[in-house]
């Protein structure tokens, strides 16, 4: 039985940003290979689909026609759009591709084709708001195919988790003010883009509506499962939403270059099986993956692939760290922001 719709495309390797940037096409390279390899895509369990590019209209669900422009133009010439974001030539149609994989991603779910769905696309989309990007982003993938669901299936509530390591604050933004689409993130505190404080609560019928766990540098996995299970998992079942996204960057890894958190491959196999037990309690056990960062070559395939046997519930392959990994203990800290959380939190939901 078909159960988890992998969506991909040649053309996403085709985004380069340039030499020695690590949002690199062997990112998506590297995982393909490992995850034919593997024969992953050969299982019955799985279905691989190709998205086709997503137009204007689609991007206008969640960024101004200004901005829209603004790649256009810049892609026209070439540019910048932030120093660590590079605009070229092929940008534009490249980010439409991506999120045209991510509105497939959330349609063969929302449709009852699969049980679940991870897009592997690149570039990825979590720090682009409504009117700017930056952090490798251009468009938000996971904001468009959430706007797109809604629009399509008349689904009204959506959760969105955000595990990558730093804050998703364009998607954030996009939501702040939305009581129907609750935005989970945990992510390293400090780092970039800087918000994702605990007090960061969301604003107008938004309010109790936007939840930040930030993780002090040396947190583990065992703290990010610590919090779904005391704080998402509780909400989840308060809330019962229709769809449950998630904004996937596999760079809390501890042998991540660009973070300093200790997240192993059984950490996203964990948090992967926890979020589809809530899913099976709340939204019919729909779940839509899309890749955001996570930039060690060796790991993230395999991570990669554990999260994709997770929701296949693939039993019979294999996979380990590359690397001797850390101990995985909660921290004190993680155990006290959580209980001032819950204390925050209620004002907005009877769970707390
Ligand atoms: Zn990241």
């Amino acid at each position: 039985m078909n159960m988890t719709g992998i969506i991909f495309h040649e053309d996403f390797s085709k985004h380069d940003p340039g030499w020695g940037h690590p949002e690199c096409p062997d990112r998506l390279n590297l995982t393909m290979k490992f995850l034919r390899e593997k024969d992953i895509l050969g299982r019955p369990e799985i279905k691989l689909v190709y998205p086709d590019s997503a137009n204007e209209q689609d991007l206008a669900l969640a960024h101004t026609k200004k901005y829209i422009d603004s790649i256009k133009r810049i892609s026209k010439h070439r540019g910048m759009l932030t120093s660590d974001t590079p605009v070229k030539q092929e940008t534009y149609d490249l980010a439409k591709l991506s999120v045209g994989g991510a509105i497939l991603a959330g349609k063969i779910v929302s449709s009852g084709e699969m049980k679940n769905s991870f897009l592997l696309n690149r570039p990825p989309g979590h720090h682009a708001g409504r009117d700017y990007g930056g952090g490798f982003c251009y468009f938000n993938n996971i904001a468009i195919m959430v706007e797109s669901i809604r629009q399509e299936y008349g689904f009204k509530k959506f959760m969105i988790l955000d595990w990558d390591v730093h804050h998703g604050n364009g998607t954030q933004d996009i939501f702040y003010d939305d009581p129907s689409v609750l935005y989970f993130s945990t992510h390293q505190m400090p780092l970039f883009p800087g918000t994702g404080r605990i007090e960061e609560l969301g604003e107008k019928e938004g309010v109790g509506y936007n939840v930040n766990v930030p993780l002090s540098p040396g947190s583990t996995g065992a703290d990010c499962s610590y919090a779904i299970d005391k704080l998402f998992i509780p909400l989840a079942r308060e809330y019962r939403p229709d769809f449950i996204a998630i904004s996937a960057g596999q760079d809390a890894y501890f042998a991540d270059s660009l973070a300093d958190l200790n997240f192993i491959l059984e950490t996203y196999v964990k948090i992967t099986k926890q979020v589809m037990k809530v899913a099976e309690e709340v939204c019919n056990e729909r779940i839509a993956i899309v890749l955001e960062g996570g930039y060690n070559l060796e790991a993230l395939p395999r991570i990669i692939a554990a999260i994709i046997t997770t929701l296949a519930e693939i039993k019979d392959i294999e996979l380990s760290d590359p690397y001797l990994a850390p101990k995985q203990i909660v921290s004190s800290t993680v155990e006290k922001d959580i209980l001032k959380m819950k204390a925050l939190l209620a004002d907005y939901w009877k769970v707390f």
